[in-house]
């Protein structure tokens, strides 16, 4: 138990079904995608941060400064629009690589620790996953009802 509590553990966005920040953003810069990613459309953000309040898992943050400033150009993906300055950001599941069937760089790099897949499709391997394994959600009473899941 004792180890349990020092695990490190990604808090990243639960792309919930339910999800508060969508329904408070007042320009419609944060939506639902209709297989369930909560994204950002970046221009039309004005930044008032009312997703982030409304999140209650801390899972977005506001550019304060030019994000682009802190990254050489070898690292920049001219694929994905210009994140700015006076936006908020989020995990979005690297949508632009999944639109290419890519999978999130995370799970990329984290070598079969971590399962990304169509949670309705029962014979989607995230889905055996969690089939053959405990999991839980984070904060499940809030009925945000997340669609990101821990193996314990
Ligand atoms: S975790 Fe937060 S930012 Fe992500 S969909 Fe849920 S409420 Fe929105
Ligand atoms: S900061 Fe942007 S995404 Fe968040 S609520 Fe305001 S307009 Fe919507």
């Amino acid at each position: 138990m004792e180890e349990k509590a020092k695990l490190s553990l990604l808090t990243l966005c639960n792309h919930c079904d339910n999800p508060p920040c969508v329904r408070v953003c007042p320009t419609q810069a944060t939506f639902s995608r209709d297989d369930g990613i909560v994204l950002m459309d970046f221009h039309r953000c004005i930044g008032c941060r009312f997703c982030m309040a409304g999140c209650p898992y801390g899972a977005r943050s506001f550019n304060y400064h030019n994000p682009r400033n802190f990254l050489n150009e070898d690292e920049l993906s001219h694929d994905f629009p210009t994140r700015e300055k006076g936006v908020v950001e989020k995990c979005e599941f690297c949508a632009h690589l999944l639109d290419q069937g890519e999978r999130p760089a995370c799970v990329e790099a984290a070598e079969g620790v971590l399962y990304f897949g169509d949670l309705n499709d029962p014979e989607s391997e995230v889905r055996k996953v969690l089939r053959d394994r405990y999991s839980l959600v984070r904060k499940p009473k809030l009925g945000t009802e997340p669609q990101v899941y821990y193996l314990i």
